[in-house]
């Protein structure tokens, strides 16, 4: 459990500077109201990490992002059940329902690109809601593969209105809230705040057609675009969420190298 893990205070110190520094970054970004909510994204790296930003009573840092379910199902629960998760990796039809049943703070998918995995994701919520009634309805988002890439991830541009149609029609104990792109390398290291970025052009042109499509105003339906390299252009061109991972936590270790635990940490400590 979080009580015995252990925190090194000179990589707290360090992870806490670089939140500030992001968010500041962020608010000279944005205009008017405009709201920017910013996910750490934490993949890869320890959970003595993401328990350094989110100490009771008073956390630095709530929103945490994940790509693997295995690693996310270990952290969470190693870690307090007030931090607030989104799952933005890649998804697996048949790990759909497990996420969504078993962590109860999952607060949002936002890779959901197929009406099977939705109506996994619909199933477990729905079954989590059974046993746990004062439960959420599981937010998700549309992903978009706004670049064409064939490895990438994401329904076709024109494909984004009939799965969240379906969404909203079928699957009730979810929550559509937005759209989500990553986009291609490329665009994104020319994007800045003079160069507008293709990817984000394209996401923002589907949600206006799906929000009007669904008779939604178009701030019902959010935008998660921009990353460590492009997060500024993309509040620039309308974001909603931003999601940063090596801006904040430093190069990630390859898959096989990483730890859920790091005892070095706790050596150290
Ligand atoms: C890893 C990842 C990020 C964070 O990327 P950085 O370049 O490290 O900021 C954002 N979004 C998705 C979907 C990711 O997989």
């Amino acid at each position: 459990m979080a009580e015995d893990m252990q925190i090194n205070p000179q990589r707290a110190k360090q992870l806490a500077e670089n939140v500030a520094s992001i968010s500041s970054r962020i608010s000279a970004a944005s205009k008017g109201g405009q709201q920017v909510r910013l996910i750490a994204v934490s993949k890869l790296k320890p959970a003595n990490d993401i328990l350094s930003l989110h100490q009771s009573p008073n956390p630095l840092h709530t929103h945490f992002g994940e790509n693997y379910v295995q690693e996310l199902l270990e952290k969470s629960k190693l870690l307090p059940r007030s931090i607030r998760w989104h799952m933005i990796g890649g998804l697996q039809s048949n790990k759909c329902k497990q996420l969504a049943e078993q962590i109860p703070n999952l607060w949002c998918v936002s890779s959901v690109d197929s009406e099977k995995k939705a109506n996994e994701l619909e199933k477990g919520r729905k079954a989590l809601l059974e046993k746990q009634e004062d439960a959420a309805k599981l937010r998700i988002m549309v992903q978009v593969n706004t670049s064409g890439e064939e490895a990438k991830s994401g329904v076709e541009p024109s494909d984004a209105l009939s799965l969240c149609q379906h969404v909203v029609d079928k699957c009730p104990h979810l929550q559509l809230t937005g759209l989500m792109t990553i986009g291609a390398i490329a665009r994104s290291k020319e994007t800045t705040p003079e160069n507008e970025n293709e990817d984000f052009v394209c996401l923002r042109e589907t949600r206006d057609k799906v929000a009007k499509e669904l008779g939604w105003e178009e701030g019902r339906l959010e935008l998660s675009m921009g990353m460590s390299s492009d997060f500024e252009g993309a509040i620039g061109q309308g974001s909603s969420e931003v999601r940063v991972g090596s801006d904040i936590f430093g190069e990630r270790p390859l898959k096989k190298d990483a730890v859920v635990k790091d005892a070095a940490a706790e050596e150290k400590s």
